[in-house]
């Protein structure tokens, strides 16, 4: 279908469809079973197929006409495409909707206390017991988990296979009795993140995602899917101007709940727009080592804007070359954030240990500077992106590995 043909028939649909007093899961329900949820996504789950030039049109008449879309914010999209990529036809019918309809938000549940980097070494326990998984363990950094309903989860169920076999990956239902979700307050003063305690914590068995022992190839799939999205960010936006309709209304109030545990990433990232207006404002532009730093700055982020470009074509083209855009786009987000980080502390000098609203940019200079450790953690350490990019992009020699045979003989922590 050409651009001008998706325009013409969104468009009309639209119009015939559009109600901005409806209420908000019926509207989402309606753009489902219309196809408009989610365009991109094959036709036999509720897509279209579209590529990205198609879904470029129908985000425009999205935006254009101000009208709500499916639900987006959070790591449900990190669900939703591991679902599309390893589900059954029953899964991807059973959780795809609720998904689109915002009904169900979602959180990640892969680090441990001991095993963050080493995800591979998850020692959270699934038993098969009576036809159910029987999960019993403890998760942690699990973003978004206070708002969850459903978290993707990978355990271990087998202990006599080498690590990488024995895991198998779950959709675990929160809002059960065996499972205990506790906050954590970061350096920040956000709490975006838990701890998630599981205790005789129930599976049914056709919520196990792909078959048992398969949960570390699907967990690729989801740390790849995360890894690409760090350029993007997780915060689905509000329509630009105010609107008249309850359906408005609704939207915000979910939108101020999903968003809540993103609203300090756009400080993780460094806030490089910042720094020439802060620059220019405090005279330190004259500085010829403050310009040297921004200028480093700015050459990094128009290589790292390039090298984005680069793979999504690599991508429309239909290559297998893209596999490792997702780590080097993000070992690339990690350095431009602390290179900014950096020449914002340049430019504020002391006053940058000064928070609140009287402090620079409204304190947002001093959130950035305690934000952006972050990134350089989240989704896999820098060190692990290097380690990937090493062995699987450059064909270095892999790490020595203290960890094969049986998982129940390995040392732990
Ligand atoms: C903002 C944020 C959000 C997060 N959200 C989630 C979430 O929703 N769900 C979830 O499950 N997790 C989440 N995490 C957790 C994150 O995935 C882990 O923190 C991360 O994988 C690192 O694990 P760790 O903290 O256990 O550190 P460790 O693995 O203990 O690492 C400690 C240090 O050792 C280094 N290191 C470890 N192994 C190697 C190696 N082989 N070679 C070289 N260096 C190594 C690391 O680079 C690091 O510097 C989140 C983290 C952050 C910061």
């Amino acid at each position: 279908m050409s651009p001008e043909d998706v325009r013409k028939e969104l468009s009309e649909w639209l119009d015939a469809n559009w109600d901005p007093n409806r209420p908000l899961i019926e509207w989402r329900n309606i753009l489902v079973d219309g196809g408009w949820a989610a365009a991109s996504w094959p036709e036999d789950s509720y897509g279209r197929g579209f590529d990205v030039r198609q879904m470029a049109v129908v985000n425009d008449v999205f935006s254009e006409k101000g009208i709500v879309g499916a639900a987006q914010a959070g790591p449900r999209r990190l669900a939703a495409e591991t679902i599309l990529a390893h589900g059954n036809t029953d899964q991807k019918k059973r959780f795809l909707r609720p998904i689109l309809t915002g009904e169900h938000a979602w959180t990640q549940l892969f680090s441990e206390p001991g095993s963050g980097s080493d995800l591979a070494g998850a020692s959270t326990k699934a038993e098969l017991i009576d036809g159910k998984w029987i999960v019993n363990g403890q998760k942690v950094w699990n973003t978004s988990a206070h708002h969850a309903d459903w978290g993707i989860l990978v355990a271990r169920t087998d202990w006599d296979l080498p690590k990488h076999q024995g895991l198998s990956y779950f959709l675990i239902n929160l809002k059960q009795s065996g499972v205990e979700v506790r906050p954590l307050k970061q350096m920040n003063g956000h709490a975006s993140f838990n701890e998630v305690f599981m205790t005789d914590a129930e599976v049914a068995a056709e919520d196990m995602l792909g078959t048992e022992g398969e949960g570390w190839a699907i967990a690729t799939t989801t740390l790849s899917i995360e890894r690409q999205g760090f350029a993007r960010g997780r915060n689905q936006r509000s329509p630009r101007e105010a609107k008249e309709g309850s359906i408005y209304v609704e939207f915000a109030e979910e939108l101020a709940i999903a968003n809540e545990p993103y609203s300090w990433y756009p400080q993780r990232e460094g806030r490089p727009d910042l720094v020439m207006k802060r620059a220019m404002d405090t005279g330190a532009i004259n500085d010829p080592v403050v310009r040297q730093e921004m200028a480093k700055l700015m050459s990094m982020s128009r290589a790292a804007q390039l090298a984005a470009k680069s793979a999504a074509a690599i991508r429309k083209a239909g290559s297998n070359e893209v596999v490792p855009a997702g780590s080097i786009g993000k070992l690339g987000a990690s350095v431009i954030a602390r290179q900014s980080a950096h020449v914002h502390t340049m430019i504020s000098g002391a006053d940058a240990m000064l928070s609140g609203s009287d402090s620079a940019e409204a304190g947002v200079i001093a959130e950035t500077l305690v934000s952006v450790p972050a990134i350089s953690i989240a989704g896999g350490t820098d060190e692990i992106q290097k380690n990937i990019i090493s062995e699987r992009v450059l064909g270095m020699p892999k790490e020595q590995r203290m960890d094969t045979g049986p998982f129940r003989d390995i040392k732990r922590n």
